[in-house]
């Protein structure tokens, strides 16, 4: 690990490994075949490229992009490390030439795009080579459950008896959800203690939904506040990024857009304006970025929701790739999912339809998530979440978090003594010391006469407390005739007094009447902060901002 620490410093200019690093370098050097889940920006190609430089014979790296491997293979020359890469832009004389130079054993690395193969002649001609290490970046593409899936990626598997020994194998993915990985470790042959996954948390970036916005005026302002910026726009459809597009340059914003319907010259010349800071802004479909490395992009704006949660986080994780705080921003509308769920029925195979759908609405429940964004990504994709991030617009939302452990414990208290065996309508009433007639009926005549609530809590909050602690997973519910909720194990660790119960503090919507003083007072206040002379009639705030709002008085 010594020798491989010197190149770390000698051909990339770095003192140290990030986490997981290491471990995954000294696997492959010890012939073990890994899978490294590693976030965007986390440094996955130098798990391969330093042992690729201390491997006897050539490393072969799959790759599913061109502009990908064109990117990698550049740096890698201008660090003095000889690569090539073969794919559809060279001519038949190219290709002859580079395999003569890696049979030579002139190259330490190879890049091909899978689709190569799928021809016998080409695997013959590899087959002359010396292969140790195999690299799959990208990985997920091989999985039917990715997001990307691409058929060609199954032909990695003919290269393992294509020489007297296997060799051994890493696969590099950013974004799998633990099938999407065992379905990787299946068809690479990858056991599963060898999954290096570091975490996906991604400390400097802070997400946030914005529902109801109107989204070309929330962008135009937001371009103006933040004026030296760089950032993504993305759109769902073609049309969408050339409007956008439009409304933005002609309002003199530096901006550029890429999207499948333009000429790949346009496209490339595009993308290159927007790497080399020339463009700051760039407005694209979800077929740009994959495999970008443009470090400072400071935010990430989804103009419409994409269509799962893998392609969320890999296109908002395009931000903040050298660690400075970032911005993710989902703006979203309703309308969108339809948007979604059209272009899902289009574009997708039947038999993927329904499942497709299954994503999407795990998508739409994270932009109606009221908890801690960073952590509803996490558990979607297998991780524990841990403590509130503090920087995602819900950890902002100026709701005040309450303790309400003692509460809990009433309710729970109450589940227990009534023999879990009611609903909620029943327990609710015999905590807010109901005195209707069910009480004696089924004997909590007594019980209820406590009424431990009471007076606190009208019937209405009690129910939806229980719900809450439903939500929260402390009370569970059984369904049978009818349902009846239980203690959970976690409601117990409540009633032991080893857990807290956190609650934010419910939001008020409020109907103002057209002579509300309040009314002038927000429509002032709007006008300072957002230049919008409307005021919906419904204002939806938590109590906390209500009342700032009601004793901040407009300049
Ligand atoms: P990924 O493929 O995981 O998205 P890359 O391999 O493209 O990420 O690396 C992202 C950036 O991090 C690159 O600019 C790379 O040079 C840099 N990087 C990688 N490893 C280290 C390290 N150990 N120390 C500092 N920077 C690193
Ligand atoms: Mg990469
Ligand atoms: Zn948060």
């Amino acid at each position: 690990m010594e020798q491989a620490r010197q190149m770390l410093q000698h051909h990339f200019g770095y003192d140290s490994f990030r986490n997981g690093q290491a471990q995954i370098i000294q696997q492959t050097l010890q012939g073990q075949s890994s899978l490294c889940v590693m976030p965007t920006g986390g440094g996955k190609s130098i798990c391969y490229q330093i042992p690729a430089l201390m491997l006897e014979g050539l490393t072969l790296v799959i790759s599913p992009l061109i502009s990908l491997m064109q990117d990698q293979v550049e740096a890698l020359r201008a660090a003095n490390i000889p690569a090539a890469y073969i794919n559809s832009t060279l001519s038949v004389q190219e290709v002859d030439e580079t395999m003569q130079l890696a049979s030579a054993g002139y190259l330490k690395l190879l890049y091909i795009a899978p689709e190569r193969l799928e021809s016998a002649t080409f695997l013959q001609a590899l087959s002359y080579l010396s292969v140790p290490l195999l690299a799959v970046d990208e990985a997920h593409c091989i999985s039917q459950w990715g997001h990307d899936f691409r058929p060609s990626y199954r032909a990695i598997q003919k290269l393992f008896t294509l020489w007297p020994q296997k060799p051994t194998v890493l696969a590099l993915t950013a974004t799998a959800t633990p099938a999407v990985c065992e379905d990787i470790r299946q068809l690479l042959e990858i056991d599963e203690q060898s999954a290096v996954i570091t975490g996906f948390a991604r400390d400097n970036l802070a997400f946030s939904v914005l529902i109801g916005e109107n989204k070309e005026r929330y962008i135009k302002n937001y371009l103006t506040k933040n004026k030296l910026e760089a950032g993504i726009i993305y759109a769902a459809t073609r049309k969408a990024v050339d409007a956008i597009y439009d409304v933005l340059s002609r309002s003199g914003e530096s901006v550029a857009k890429y999207h499948a319907g333009l000429a790949e010259e346009m496209r490339m010349s595009e993308q290159e304006r927007f790497l080399k800071d020339e463009a700051r802004i760039m407005v694209a479909t979800n077929a740009f970025g994959m495999g970008i490395d443009k470090s400072n992009v400071r935010f990430v704006i989804h103009y419409q929701m994409p269509r799962n949660m893998e392609s969320y986080y890999q296109e908002a994780g395009r931000a903040g790739r050298d660690g400075l705080p970032s911005a993710c921003i989902l703006l979203y509308a309703s309308g969108d999912v339809q948007t979604q769920r059209f272009l899902i029925e289009q574009t997708q195979d039947a038999s993927r339809i329904t499942q497709e759908l299954v994503k999407l609405q795990t998508m739409v429940d994270y932009c109606h998530t009221e908890g801690c964004l960073q952590n509803a990504i996490l558990l979607y994709f297998g991780e524990k979440a841990g403590e509130p991030c503090g920087r995602c617009g819900n950890c902002n939302d100026g709701r005040e978090v309450k303790d309400v452990t003692v509460d809990a414990q009433k309710v729970l208290a109450c589940v227990v003594r009534m023999g879990q065996k009611f609903g909620k309508t029943m327990v609710a009433q015999v905590l807010i010391g109901s005195k209707n007639q069910k009480m004696t009926e089924f004997g909590f005549a007594r019980l209820s006469t406590y009424g431990i609530l009471k007076g606190q809590y009208s019937s209405k909050d009690v129910s939806s407390f229980i719900e809450f602690l439903i939500a929260e997973g402390l009370l569970a519910v059984k369904h049978g005739t009818y349902p009846t909720i239980y203690v959970s194990e976690e409601g117990k660790a409540v009633l032991l007094g080893n857990r807290k119960v956190m609650r934010k503090e419910a939001v008020i919507v409020r109907k103002l009447a057209d002579n509300d003083p309040l009314f002038e007072h927000l429509r002032a206040l709007r006008k300072q902060i957002a230049d919008e002379e409307q005021v919906p009639p419904f204002v939806v705030f938590s109590d906390k901002t209500l009342r700032e709002l009601c004793e901040q008085k407009p300049m």
